[in-house]
């Protein structure tokens, strides 16, 4: 008879108790429910998975929702474990699309093992490359073209054929995939805070490149670009949105860059503290979105992690203050 394996032990669950929603984390606080000033209609604060925001707008008048916000999924650990792991770097390949797709995958599958009661840290990181070659292989030999639809297939064949984990051991495929309009920004941050990763596509401007920290890129206008380059000629880059900030009105998104040192942060003495996370314009969007479900049952995957809940308590709280981001 075959030796067995023993098995493995369930992942220890942190015996705390979850803190009240607007408490978990030091970023959840802030979520109130919102009055406009033209007929006094109470809008009621978005209830989401991980973080609880204010609407964006009136829902009777459209009234912009004075109130701020700031979450960032990279900025949090859920029931101890951080979700995002390590920050990519795609070199000199020009596949942005790819890793965008991997670090998506990666994040959304620890997610889900956290929600299962599974231990997070058997997710490893994901080849980028072996997602790349698979987009291939589903495209038939037919060369690329680019654009909105090349981005819209490689999802397509993250759900159909999957994608390779580092170590070679598991193929991930993704249970659904799904687009949001790029101009919805409500639906795009209660994604984000349901805890989605969203693949975003911005235009590409100088500026990118030498970002600073805790500024937001303003990505150049498409129509203005036309007037000085070719269509072709107006590079794209492929982020994953990871969170949202507004601030005195101002909408942007929080995303993870697949570049080396990309907006890093440093001390006094030089010493790098972080790097790989930037933030957006929301108005700068260049393509609709693509998220990633974490289960099958997308339509209702709201109330299906609402009665997982009731077995799995998802315990959201903030990363430890001096840890740096990038490890
Ligand atoms: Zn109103």
């Amino acid at each position: 008879m075959r030796p067995q394996h023993p098995p493995r032990p369930p992942l220890a669950i942190p015996q705390v108790i979850p803190r009240k929603r607007g408490r978990r984390s030091a970023k959840d606080v802030v979520a109130r429910p919102f009055r406009c000033t033209r007929y006094g209609w109470w809008n009621p604060i978005m209830k989401h998975t991980f973080f609880d925001v204010p609407a964006l707008e009136c829902k009777c008048c459209k009234e912009k929702c004075p109130l701020d916000f700031d979450f960032n999924l990279c900025g949090i650990t859920v029931n101890l474990h951080k979700i995002f792991g390590h920050i990519l770097d795609q070199g000199n390949s020009e596949l942005c699309e790819a890793f965008a797709f991997a670090k998506i995958m990666e994040m959304t599958k620890k997610i889900q093992y956290l929600m299962l009661a599974k231990d997070p840290t058997l997710i490893g990181s994901l080849n980028p490359f072996h997602l790349f070659d698979q987009y291939k292989i589903m495209l038939g030999g037919v060369p690329a073209t680019g654009g909105t639809d090349q981005t819209i297939l490689m999802a397509m064949a993250l759900k159909e054929l999957g994608i390779m984990d580092n170590r070679k051991s598991t193929i991930y495929r993704a249970s659904n995939v799904s687009t949001i309009s790029r101009n919805d920004q409500q639906a795009i941050v209660s994604a984000l805070a349901n805890g989605f990763p969203l693949h975003a596509t911005i235009l590409q401007g100088t500026k990118l490149t030498f970002l600073r920290y805790c500024t937001s890129y303003e990505p150049p206008d498409f129509f203005q670009a036309l007037k000085v380059r070719a269509p072709e000629d107006i590079p794209c880059h492929a982020i994953v949105l990871v969170g949202a900030v507004k601030k005195k009105g101002k909408l942007s998104y929080y995303f993870l860059n697949a570049w080396k040192r990309f907006c890093a942060r440093r001390s006094e003495d030089g010493t790098l503290l972080a790097y790989g996370i930037g933030k957006v314009n929301a108005n700068r969007l260049y393509r609709n979105v693509i998220k990633v479900s974490r289960f099958k049952e997308a339509p209702n995957e709201r109330s299906f992690t609402q009665n997982m809940k009731l077995n799995t308590a998802l315990l959201v709280g903030d990363l430890p203050r001096r840890e740096p981001t990038f490890r």
